[in-house]
């Protein structure tokens, strides 16, 4: 579903990205970890043309992209990534002057080309699965921020991507709002949606992904099944890494 080669990245003269590779299988859960600055945001923005890359290539189902690609032609193909990937943020992201189902069905009517009433009807049907069928004439204001976040959810769900990237979802909420979002993405990992999780919570790591991959200085220094990376971790980076997260 989406392989990602050699990617390489550059901030003036400091290396970001330094040779990602990585492939995720239709249905796969993949959790990516790693100390803050090693670079999990920027790859993940990489894969849904948010930046630009120096060197290497991204495949997401039959659209591929790299950084030869001219530039006319990525235009092209990243407005149709955009369309297939949906992103989910730290920061949630709602428009602010929106109602809760305005945020969910402004994408499929403007960019998907949606009927207002088929698209008010899947906004329902959505908001219902994310627990909030009763907010749904709310603003985002109005909302705490694990119902905000679950609405983003949502948002990013009523385009029906064919693969969903989370950046920390849950790192802006307390303990509560915290599993209630985590109980909304359990949930789509159980029904097989294809999801690449940059998350600092382990416990859900562990028990939704199929694979871990620990992110360190701007490239991908282990992977492995949860069991691997928590049983008997190969490095001693990720040991540390486990063991900060685990205190916090
Ligand atoms: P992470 O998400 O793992 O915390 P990021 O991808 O946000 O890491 O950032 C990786 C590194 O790239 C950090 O050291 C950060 O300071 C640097 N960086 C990110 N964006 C920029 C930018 N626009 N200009 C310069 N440096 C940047
Ligand atoms: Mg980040």
């Amino acid at each position: 579903m989406i392989e990602v080669c050699d990617l390489h990245k550059r901030h003036g003269n400091f290396d970001v990205l330094r040779g990602v590779n990585l492939t995720v299988k239709r249905g796969e859960v993949a959790a990516i970890i790693g100390p803050s600055g090693s670079g999990k945001s920027t790859f993940l923005r990489c894969l849904n043309g948010l930046e630009s890359f120096h060197q290497g290539q991204v495949s997401i189902q039959e659209l591929t992209f790299g950084a030869e690609t001219p530039l006319p032609i990525r235009a092209r193909i990243l407005r149709q990534v955009c369309q297939r990937v949906g992103m989910v943020f730290q920061s949630f992201n709602l428009f602010p002057h929106r109602s809760v189902l305005q945020n969910v069905t402004e994408g499929p009517i403007f960019v998907l080309g949606l009927a207002r009433d088929l698209a008010e009807e899947r906004a329902r049907k959505l908001l219902d699965q994310v627990g909030l069928a009763d907010k749904i004439h709310a603003m985002p204001r109005q909302l705490s921020g694990g119902q905000q976040q679950r609405v983003a959810i949502a948002r990013a769900l009523a385009m029906q991507p064919a693969a969903m990237l989370f950046d920390e979802p849950t790192s802006a909420l307390d303990p509560r709002m915290t599993g209630e979002v985590l109980a909304v993405m359990t949930d789509l990992a159980r029904n097989g949606l294809t999801m690449i999780v940059v998350t600092h919570a382990m416990r859900f790591a562990r028990q939704a992904s199929q694979t871990i991959h620990v992110f360190g200085e701007g490239r991908i220094i282990e992977s492995g099944t949860p069991e691997q990376i928590f049983e008997a971790p190969r490095l001693e980076a990720t040991r540390l890494l486990l063991n900060e997260a685990q205190a916090a």
